[in-house]
């Protein structure tokens, strides 16, 4: 669903992301993991097309999208702050994003609905952003990156602002919900066990870089250098 070669993005004096190849298979889960600062968001920013790669290629679905504007690629997102329009019910922020894509009116409010069904907030779609709860919204924010039925969905800490219960009850639902669509995800977490949870793969960063990426089993199992074990926590 999704390759990146060799991409690369510097700020000013910021290397942001530095040479990160990675590849996410259709209907497959990696989680992309790494300390505060370290550019994950670039790179799902890199692969969205919100943002230029001084150098590399991005891949979606096969074809070069590499410099070419956000709509050409056929893929669901979902931002770390997960904007809402305020001005807009919940059932219509979630029709935005089949809309965005070109999905006539109707059948974007069919799949939005459809989309709202899957996370359980059907019974909320009238109303506003300002009166959901954070979990709510970063519910809505997923809704409306499934409503688009992509073959690619971008997740940047979708979890981030539940509580510890939501969190584990949304991630077994997720689990089954990437399943049920099909989708290939590259998801951005802090958490490890909702990169365990979800993913079959990981990849560990590093200041811009890639350090390790293998089944999810084997990197939490075998750290290949010291730096990954004391941040997964082996050292502690
Ligand atoms: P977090 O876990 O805190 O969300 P992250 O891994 O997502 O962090 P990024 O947001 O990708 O990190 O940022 C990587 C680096 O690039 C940081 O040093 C950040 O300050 C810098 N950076 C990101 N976007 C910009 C920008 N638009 N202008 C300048 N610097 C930026
Ligand atoms: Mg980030």
């Amino acid at each position: 669903a999704l390759t990146t070669h060799h991409l690369s993005r510097s700020f000013g004096p910021v290397q942001a992301v530095h040479d990160v190849s990675l590849h996410v298979e259709a209907g497959e889960t990696l989680a992309l993991l790494g300390p505060s600062g370290c550019g994950k968001s670039t790179v799902l920013r890199l692969v969205a097309g919100l943002e230029r790669p001084d150098a590399g290629r991005v891949e979606v679905g096969g074809r070069d999208v590499t410099g070419r504007p956000p709509e050409t690629r056929h893929l669901g997102l979902v931002f770390q702050d997960y904007a809402l329009f305020p001005h807009l019910s919940v059932l219509d922020n979630v029709a935005y994003g089949p809309r965005m894509r070109g999905v006539a009116r109707a059948g974007a409010y069919e799949q939005a609905r459809e989309a709202l069904a899957l996370v359980n907030l059907s019974e909320l779609e009238a109303r506003r952003p300002a009166q959901l709860s954070g979990g709510q919204a970063q519910r809505v924010a997923l809704a409306r990156a499934l409503a688009t039925r992509s073959p690619l969905l971008l997740l940047d800490e979708p979890l981030s602002n539940l509580d510890e219960r939501l969190r584990a009850e949304l991630r077994s639902d997720l689990h089954d919900l990437f399943d049920r669509v099909g989708a290939g995800v590259l998801l951005v977490t802090h958490d490890q066990r909702e990169a365990l949870a979800l993913a079959g793969r990981v990849a560990i960063m590093r200041a811009g870089r890639l350090v390790q990426t293998g089944t999810a089993r084997e990197v939490f199992a075998r750290p290949d250098t010291a730096w990954v074990a004391a941040f997964l926590g082996w050292a502690n």
